[in-house]
């Protein structure tokens, strides 16, 4: 007997999962890419983008990881010599410093370490220390995926103003974006980050940079931007040839359009409250299953929790024994504790993760949560009884 055979519910964070809409759209004979449909499709996918991210401003695409965008965001801004401020809340904020280090930037890095959101105070204070202004941009990463940790961008553009620092604020919203409430442009992002495998629940392949005026001036006064990767020609329809620098992504174009009708069709406020209810029904289990036992949530207070991703610690090798468990009996897959400890710590195998991303509804959640409750009791992991009603019971509420 097999209790994982039917549907699977790869609850990792990203790939997301892939609504069937997304599939179907994608499940066609090649486009012409020189003219006809494609072109007006991908010309309408600019302001749906610009919608889900709150902005008025461009948006180049890129047939990229997120890695890729993160490249990309650094290629228009960040010259050789030239210094950043990077501010790491896990592992990813630690990714895009030492990627901005490789391209020849000098990384002041302020780290918040591993269960606290970014500090605006001590953001402050790096930039009044730098009274010749040599800082050219702040890397924020408003929700880590490593972690989990939510960091407020809007008290972060505080702190730029605060200290009257003319940096950029850059934020990586890999992770947040259609998941976590994001608003690039009330809050001041000047550009963000981001990319499709997550809450944008299209296959991992196009990476995203929206960019305000304040940035595209930085850009515009830079000697030199490699040439794949520079987003001034990306961004304007009028080159639509060089959009991509090339052959466009056409499968996912197609899959991405039908994740945008899904997300505007329910409204972006609705994605977010349902986002928000399902993962306080996740941390309603968690806290009730910790009241007895170890298991923990990674970061203690809710108000600087992602709503797409949860981090969880459970004494090694449990955590590892708990996701080869529900994959094997449950038809689903948790996250590894990525960044949390070191693939060769044994310490490692105390972290596992939960992703509540895109294409998730109350049925799977409760159903992961009681995937996780069986096997807690098949393991014997020590754990309070009740974290299903207590999370069905959030879901009853809302
Ligand atoms: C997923 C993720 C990345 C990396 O994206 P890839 O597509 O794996 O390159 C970077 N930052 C954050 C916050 C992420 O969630």
């Amino acid at each position: 007997m097999s209790l994982a055979s039917g549907h699977p519910y790869l609850a990792i964070p990203g790939p997301s999962v892939m609504p069937d809409a997304v599939l179907r759209a994608m499940h066609r004979a090649s486009p012409n890419i020189y003219e006809g449909e494609l072109i007006g499709m991908t010309i309408g996918l600019l302001p749906d983008l610009r919608r889900v991210a709150r902005t008025r401003h461009l948006v180049a695409i890129y047939i990229a990881n997120g890695h890729g965008a993160w490249e990309a965001a650094l290629a228009n801004t960040v010259a050789p010599g030239d210094t950043v401020l990077a501010l790491a809340t896990g592992r990813f904020g630690h990714g895009w410093a030492k990627m901005a280090g490789d391209l020849g930037a000098t990384v002041e890095m302020v780290d918040f370490g591993k269960q606290s959101p970014a500090d605006p105070a001590r953001i402050e204070a790096a930039l009044r220390a730098d009274t010749g202004h040599r800082i050219k941009a702040v890397l924020a990463t408003h929700v880590d995926t490593s972690t989990g940790i939510l960091s407020d961008m809007k008290a972060v553009r505080a702190a730029i103003d605060a200290a009257g620092h003319p940096a950029l604020l850059m934020a990586d919203c890999i992770a947040s974006l259609g998941c976590d409430r994001l608003e690039m442009d009330a809050w001041g992002i000047d550009v963000a980050v981001t990319a499709s495998q997550k809450g944008l629940m299209t296959p991992p392949g196009l990476g995203f940079v929206l960019f305000n005026d304040r940035a595209a001036a930085v850009r515009a006064g830079l000697d030199r931007v490699s040439p794949y990767w520079d987003w001034t020609r990306r961004a304007d329809p009028e080159f639509y040839y060089e959009y991509f620098g090339g052959t466009a992504p056409t499968h996912h174009l197609y899959g991405l359009r039908a994740a945008l009708d899904l997300i505007h069709a329910e409204g972006i406020e609705a994605v977010w409250a349902r986002h928000d209810t399902l993962a306080r029904a996740i941390w309603a289990a968690a806290d009730v299953w910790g009241e007895a036992g170890a298991l923990r949530l990674n970061v203690a207070d809710p108000a600087h929790r992602s709503r797409a991703v949860t981090s969880l610690s459970l004494p090694a090798p449990k955590a590892t024994e708990l996701r080869a468990w529900v994959a094997a009996n449950a038809g689903v897959t948790l996250g590894i504790g990525l960044g949390m400890a070191e693939a060769a710590d044994p310490a490692w195998h105390g972290y596992f993760r939960i992703g509540h991303m895109g294409h998730v509804n109350a049925h799977m959640v409760l159903g992961m949560l009681g995937a996780i409750e069986a096997g807690l009791a098949a393991l014997d992991i020590a754990h309070q009884a009740g974290g299903i009603s207590a999370a069905a019971q959030v879901i009853g509420a809302a």
